[in-house]
Formats: C-alpha cells, sequence, structure tokens
C-alpha cells in the first residue's frame, strides 16, 4: 500500500513469527494515524523474508494459532547453539585435511556429512586462523532491507577497540558488531595479557558455529529478543555484572533501514539490564554506549537518548561500494559514533585528518570550522558549512537559502513542499523506498 508506517513499538502479548514478538504498526497519512493497527515482523522490512501479518483486533483461530507455531519451529535453524558447539570441539580435533566449510549451506562440515553435500561448492583445510576470523569465512548478508552486513574495515575496527582500551574498558558487549567481536576475541586467545572480552549479541546465527553459549547470543534488536530464552538472558545479565572494576560498553552498528525507537527501545532494555545488575544503581549513570550510524540519524537518535552526541570519527566499511577508503585518498563515509561518554575523552587520530576544538572540548574534522555565531564545529559530513543568517544556522556548502520555501536546501528542489516525513530518515521529500539513506551500495 501507499503511505508511511508509523511503529507503535513492542506491545503485550503481540504474536510471535520466527524472529520473535511482531511489532505494532499503523499506516499514517499527514502525521496521522489512519486504519487499523496491524503486527509485523520486527526483523525483516521485506516481506519476501518473513511475511507475518496480522492485524491488532484480529481474532485468530486455535487451528491457525497451532499452524504458526509449527511454522516458527520449523523455521529455526537446523542445529541448536549447543549442537554447533559440539560439532565445533569435533570439527577442531580433525586433521587440517578434513576441515571442510559448505559455502552453500554456510556451515562447517563433519566428514560423516561430506557425502550430503557433495554438489555444493566447499572450502578445504579450514585453518584456526581461519576459525578464528569467522567475518572473513561467512559471506556477508547482503539483503539490502533485512539484514545488510557491512564489516568494519580493520583500520576501523582497530581503532575502536584502541579506543576502547584506552578509555579502559574491559568488557564490550557487541550488538550486531561481529568483526569488532572476532578481533578481540582472536587478541585473547593470542596475547596472554590481553584482557578484554567480549559477548556477540547478533540475529547471525551462523555464528553459534564458531562462539561458545558465553561468546554468543542469538538476538532481535529489534524486539529485544533471546532467541536462547531465559539461559541466554542470564548469560547476558551475568556478562553485563561488573566484576572486579571490569568496566562495561556496549558497541553496536545496527542495519541502517529505520526503526530508530525500536532500536532505541531495545537498547534502553540492555542499560537497564545492566543497572540492574549492580545494587547501587550506577548511581543513576547510564551504561557506556557507542551506537555508530550515520549522521543524518542524528536527530532521531538524540530524541530517544539525549544523553548521546555524535563524534566525527569517520567509520569505513570492508565490503561497501561507497564508503570505503580508497586508495587515492578517502571516500567520505556518513557513519559516525554516537556516545554518551564526554566527547573531550574520544580521542581521534590528527595523522588522519582530525583536530581538537579547545571551545567544542572535541575532536573534529579538519575541514570542520569553528562557526562563531553558532559557537560549535557545526559540519556533520566533514566539509566545511557556511552560516546562513537567515535559517540562523549553518548549512551544507552546496545549499541555498530558497525564500519560497524559507529555508536552506539544495539549488534543484521542488518549492511545492511535502510536508510528510519520510518514514527512514524523517525528512521531507521523498518516500521510504526512495530514501538515499537507504542506497548504501
Ligand atoms: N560493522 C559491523 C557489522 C555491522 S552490519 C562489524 O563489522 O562487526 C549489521 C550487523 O547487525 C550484522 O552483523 C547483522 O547480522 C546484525 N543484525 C541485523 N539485523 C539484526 C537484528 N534484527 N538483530 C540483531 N542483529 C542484527
Ligand atoms: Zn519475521
Ligand atoms: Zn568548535
Ligand atoms: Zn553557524
Ligand atoms: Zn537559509
Amino acid at each position: 500500500g501507499s503511505g508511511p508506517l508509523a511503529l507503535l513499538g513492542p506491545a503485550p502479548g503481540a504474536p510471535s513469527c520466527p524472529h520473535g514478538p511482531a511489532l505494532l504498526f499503523v499506516k499514517t497519512s499527514q502525521g496521522k494515524e489512519e486504519g487499523r493497527r496491524f503486527y509485523a515482523c520486527s526483523a525483516c522490512r521485506d516481506r519476501k523474508d518473513c511475511n507475518f501479518f496480522q492485524w491488532e483486533d484480529e481474532k485468530v483461530s486455535e487451528i491457525r494459532l497451532a499452524a504458526r507455531e509449527e511454522y516458527n519451529r520449523n523455521h529455526q535453524p537446523p542445529f541448536t547453539h549447543r549442537q554447533n558447539v559440539d560439532r565445533y570441539k569435533n570439527f577442531v580435533l580433525l586433521p587440517l585435511s578434513k576441515r571442510r566449510f559448505c559455502q552453500e549451506c554456510q556451515q562447517l562440515l563433519l566428514p560423516e556429512e561430506w557425502e550430503k553435500h557433495s554438489d555444493h561448492q566447499f572450502l578445504c583445510d579450514i585453518t584456526t586462523v581461519q576459525l578464528e576470523s569467522p567475518s572473513q569465512l561467512l559471506y556477508p548478508l547482503e539483503n539490502k532491507k533485512t539484514n545488510a552486513q557491512y564489516l568494519f574495515a580493520d583500520r576501523s575496527c582497530q581503532f575502536l577497540l584502541n579506543l576502547l582500551i584506552d578509555l579502559g574498558f574491559r568488557r564490550v558487549l557487541s550488538v550486531g558488531t561481529p568483526r569488532l567481536h572476532e578481533m578481540i576475541q582472536s587478541r585473547a586467545s593470542q596475547e596472554e595479557e590481553f584482557r578484554v572480552r567480549s559477548l556477540l549479541l547478533d540475529i547471525d546465527f551462523r555464528y553459534s558455529q564458531f562462539y561458545t553459549e558465553d561468546e554468543f547470543c542469538h538476538y532481535n534488536m529489534f524486539n529485544h529478543h533471546f532467541f536462547g530464552g531465559e539461559a541466554a538472558r542470564e548469560t547476558c545479565r551475568k556478562f553485563l555484572y561488573e566484576e572486579n572494576g571490569e568496566r562495561v560498553i556496549m558497541v553496536t552498528d545496527p542495519p541502517f533501514g529505520g526503526l530508530v525507537e525500536a532500536l532505541a527501545s531495545s537498547f534502553k532494555k540492555l542499560m537497564a539490564m545492566w543497572k540492574e545488575t549492580e545494587k547501587e544503581g550506577h548511581d543513576n549513570k547510564e551504561m557506556p554506549m557507542f551506537w555508530i550510524f550515520p549522521y543524518f540519524f542524528e536527530s532521531r537518535i538524540l530524541d530517544f537518548f539525549p544523553s548521546l552526541s555524535m563524534m566525527d570519527y569517520q567509520v569505513d566499511y570492508d565490503n561497501h561500494a561507497l564508503y570505503k577508503h580508497g586508495k587515492t585518498g578517502r571516500r567520505q563515509s556518513p557513519v559516525r559514533i554516537f556516545t554518551n561518554l564526554t566527547p573531550s575523552m574520544i580521542v581521534l587520530p590528527e595523522e588522519e585528518g582530525y583536530r581538537f576544538c579547545t571551545v567544542c572540548q572535541r575532536y573534529v574534522s579538519s575541514g570542520n570550522q569553528h562557526c562563531e555565531i553558532c559557537n560549535s564545529c557545526t559540519s556533520k559530513d566533514g566539509r566545511r558549512w557556511k552560516h546562513c543568517v537567515l535559517c540562523k544556522k549553518c548549512v551544507k556548502p552546496s545549499w541555498f537559502h530558497c525564500n519560497n520555501c524559507n529555508c536552506c536546501t539544495l539549488q534543484k528542489h521542488n518549492c511545492e513542499k511535502t510536508d510528510v516525513g519520510c518514514f527512514v530518515c524523517g525528512k521531507a521529500g521523498h518516500k521510504r523506498s526512495a530514501c538515499p539513506s537507504l542506497s548504501r551500495s
């Protein structure tokens, strides 16, 4: 249908699809709710990936409920996490020549299973190093709407890890950051004095082949659903408990396909979990967090987390056609770190073109000029922005002030304003299917 959707959020008693409790949505028009509310899958934006749908006020028959339960059961992965852990133990005992990984099924194979996969492509001689870097072995999921995996470039991943270490954190709750998790895990196994630990929460169950239940939880960050039930929840809770003064930080790099409110609601629940672990309640402090997301979501994110501020650091990706750091100088990545830590503590590398602004008390891109009128370093994208006296703020260098629209915008624009904002980025002028923030590759 037409018209943007509004998320009404996780609802108590919501029905479940294979991805856990569904979320409640409603169609809107001119910012007003219109029509019947309905439940849809929390994880999949594309009906092709999960076609779960139910009207909020729909009466579902016992027969359909039973069929749905069976469907949900049948759509769980073929092996449980426990089984995968046992399989891994057997796999590492095999001589190199017998270690195969099926590329079609994305699965480590035991010799008795070779037969079944005989006409599949496979990799052989899987080394320990390969097992320690599953994000290199597994192909990145590429479904744009549902589960696009954009893996950190080594440089950005190193930067993040070193920053966390310098800030004194010893535990990282890695929510949708498998590459950061694996960097931590492999350093921990290689360096004796490396004390950082990580717990990966991710919806990509393929990772359960490589990590124990203490290292990976199958988790949906759009509805805060632990697929492993209470035991997995408890693993997470234990991990958040700061024993021996080992400080915890949460790092997350969610898919950009919208639903900021759903993410925020889950992150608040993770924060609450952290808070509950400490009897003193952490003196009203929030769990430290890095939320990695494009800069054009800044206002949406701040709506939910006023304590966060956006850093200028540009996060680069490996398998990202547009945002990767090229050989001939860098392409500009729109992805930033949002954090509730004091900005002045986030030291950005001078050799990559960042400098400290003493007025703003934070590191900024070298092109980000301090505006005397705004009294801040206003650029969001690293380029020098210009101040518009009519808008009373700094704007992109390519924008000009349109007297018709009464604001700064692109030279080429349609003055007949569309006042309904895009569902994804909240900006006017396009629908979510055409949202520029979604065209990442
Ligand atoms: N840059 C990160 C990867 C970010 S890609 C890194 O290199 O480590 C987004 C990640 O979120 C992927 O790992 C993907 O599997 C995960 N993800 C996508 N949808 C999710 C969901 N609903 N719940 C939990 N994790 C999800
Ligand atoms: Zn679903
Ligand atoms: Zn400044
Ligand atoms: Zn200004
Ligand atoms: Zn203006």
